[in-house]
């Protein structure tokens, strides 16, 4: 049996440089203003989703919602692997809260027909809210196993998934198909390939086909290189509102039922410190305060 996975990434801003000054009056983030890269857990997502397809066969389609700027992060889901990248932008998803983003998800994953398995990252680490994979599970009516770990068994329509917590596992099983929210200690994540990223890197959305035709003069027009791309499978499709069903009155900034009013930087200041001596009874004694002050149970 072959499987036929989606893995659902997210191009985040490096959050080490967000500022007061790229939030905008609405709440909502200039994320041009940042440095872009890959969500770190969804490159543990889109491993296991490789792996599944090493392993049984399939395929690994993955889908971002973003500006076309998010196309880098396709570029690299192909040089690590993917079969097939898809592009879901348009104006009217902008201001998306979690609703309203997995909302476009679950009716882009409509549009590729069946699945087996969604793979998403646990948490994006710019929104943070780790509700976008349950939601897109949701959404489309399929169990969910979050916080997965690794696989131990994939067959007859079920999968047995490991869960990892702070303090412990979790086994649990579930029947095909299902979504999984994967950890940062599930795996570790392969580096792009070579040959892959020489195979693939002209891949490309017709947005960026301007840029393209500087870079690689030899094509006559856009519709040539389109030709060329589509012919080679380099061309990232884009999907906007207008190739999915939906109902347009839950996209978007206008489909969100949240807003963002304000963001703080809390930062913790020391207060008293005490010093603890480097022995048995020094260790012993500061395990008990923390236990007594309820900060380890
Ligand atoms: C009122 C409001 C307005 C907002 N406006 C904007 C805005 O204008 N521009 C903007 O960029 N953000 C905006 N956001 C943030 C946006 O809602 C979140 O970025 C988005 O919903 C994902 O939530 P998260 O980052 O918490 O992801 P999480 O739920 O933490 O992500 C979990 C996993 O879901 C998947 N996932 C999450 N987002 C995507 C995606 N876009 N494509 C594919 N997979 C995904 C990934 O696998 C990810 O690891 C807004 C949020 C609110 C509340």
């Amino acid at each position: 049996m072959t499987y036929r996975s989606i893995v659902l990434v997210k191009q985040v801003p490096d959050t080490r440089h967000v500022t007061g000054e790229v939030m905008t009056a609405d709440g909502t983030m200039n994320r041009s203003a940042l440095p872009a890269i890959f969500n770190p857990e969804d490159l543990h997502a889109l491993e296991m989703a490789l792996q599944v397809k090493e392993q049984y066969g399939g395929t690994v389609t993955v889908l971002t919602m973003g500006p076309l700027q998010a196309t880098e992060t396709l570029r690299q889901a192909l040089y690590r692997g993917a079969d097939q990248v898809i592009l879901v932008s348009d104006r009217k998803f902008a201001g998306a809260d979690t609703q309203a983003t997995s909302y476009t998800l679950k009716c882009a994953i409509d549009r590729l027909g069946a699945f087996d398995l969604v793979f998403c990252g646990r948490q994006a680490i710019d929104g943070d809210t780790a509700q976008v994979g349950p939601q897109v599970a949701e959404k489309l009516g399929v169990p969910q196993i979050t916080y997965a770990e690794s696989i131990l068994s994939l067959a007859d329509g079920e999968i047995v998934v490991q869960r990892a917590f702070e303090r412990g596992t979790e086994i649990v099983q579930c029947t095909l198909p299902c979504l999984l929210t994967v950890t940062a200690s599930a795996n570790q994540p392969r580096p792009p390939s070579v040959r892959q990223r020489i195979a693939c890197k002209e891949a490309a959305a017709p947005g960026e086909y301007p840029a393209l035709l500087q870079k690689y003069p030899a094509y006559a027009s856009a519709e040539a290189l389109d030709a060329d791309l589509a012919r080679r499978g380099l061309k990232i499709p884009v999907w906007g509102a207008a190739d999915l069903t939906v109902d347009e009155s839950l996209l978007g900034l206008g489909g969100s039922p949240t807003q963002v009013h304000k963001i703080n930087f809390v930062v913790l200041e020391t207060t008293e410190s005490k010093e603890i001596p480097p022995t048995p009874q020094g260790i012993h004694g500061l395990i008990e305060e923390l236990v007594r002050e309820y900060v380890i149970g």
